[in-house]
């Protein structure tokens, strides 16, 4: 089932990806595997998949375990939920990006922790572009601030945004938040700040990654569309 559900995403990805101007090829596919087992991880990564995403370090970990020298060398792990500072040591360790950076506080403790184990932690700065009060992320009007001040810190290298948006059965009422992401790392990549890059723009997920990839995502984090039967 899984290759299937693949294949039909694969698609669809093609076409908004053509819609929007964008080389599919550069569209990476992260699959979402905070509701799966081990065994269906392997079966995603034996699909093709080469990018996983949880989001608690304990599962990821755990997993890991299970799975340790059964997968692709190439197989990156990355942190969508939300980091307590508690987590970070581990989850420098086990992740190879960290998507979910909401605070500086947080940021300060990564670059501790990623010292202490000689390593340059790539992230993505998390912005909650629709102001809910329940989610997440960093407020626009912050972001370029924190973003000046993260870069400072050797341990950790911006390398884009991510998003998560609210749940909603029309994806088309996101389009202006994805739209609202897109521009801010726009306006970031303008202030030139030394290290910070702007290459991955992190959203869309099963409900609605056709239109945030119409909007310029080109990493889109999909799980139950992949792992349903
Ligand atoms: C669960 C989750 C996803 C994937 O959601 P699906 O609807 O299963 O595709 C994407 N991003 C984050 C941060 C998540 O927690």
């Amino acid at each position: 089932m899984i290759d299937k559900n693949l294949e039909r995403i694969k698609k669809k990805i093609k076409k908004a990806a053509g819609r929007s101007n964008q080389d599919p090829d550069q569209i990476k596919l992260i699959a979402v595997t905070k509701t799966v087992s081990p065994e269906e991880i392997r079966q995603v990564v034996e699909c093709g998949v080469t990018d996983i995403g949880e989001n608690r370090v304990q599962d990821a970990l755990a997993k890991k375990e299970v799975l340790s020298g059964q997968l692709k060398p190439e197989v990156r792990w990355h942190m969508i939920g939300h980091l307590q500072t508690n987590k970070v040591k581990q989850a420098v360790k086990i992740f190879d990006m960290i998507q979910s950076v909401d605070s500086l506080r947080l940021s300060l403790e990564i670059d501790k922790r990623a010292g202490q184990i000689g390593k340059v932690m790539p992230i993505l700065l998390e912005v909650n572009v629709s102001g809910e009060e329940s989610k997440f992320g960093l407020k626009p009007e912050e972001l370029l601030d924190i973003a000046r001040q993260i870069s400072k810190l050797s341990h950790l290298k911006i390398m884009g945004l991510m998003t998560m948006a609210p749940l909603s059965n029309n994806p088309e009422e996101l389009r202006p938040l994805f739209r609202r992401l897109r521009e801010l790392s726009v306006e970031v990549k303008e202030c030139h700040i030394p290290g910070v890059e702007m290459e991955y723009l992190s959203m869309g997920m099963s409900q609605d990654y056709e239109v945030a990839i119409e909007e310029g995502a080109n990493m889109v984090r999909i799980g139950s569309a992949i792992f349903k039967r």
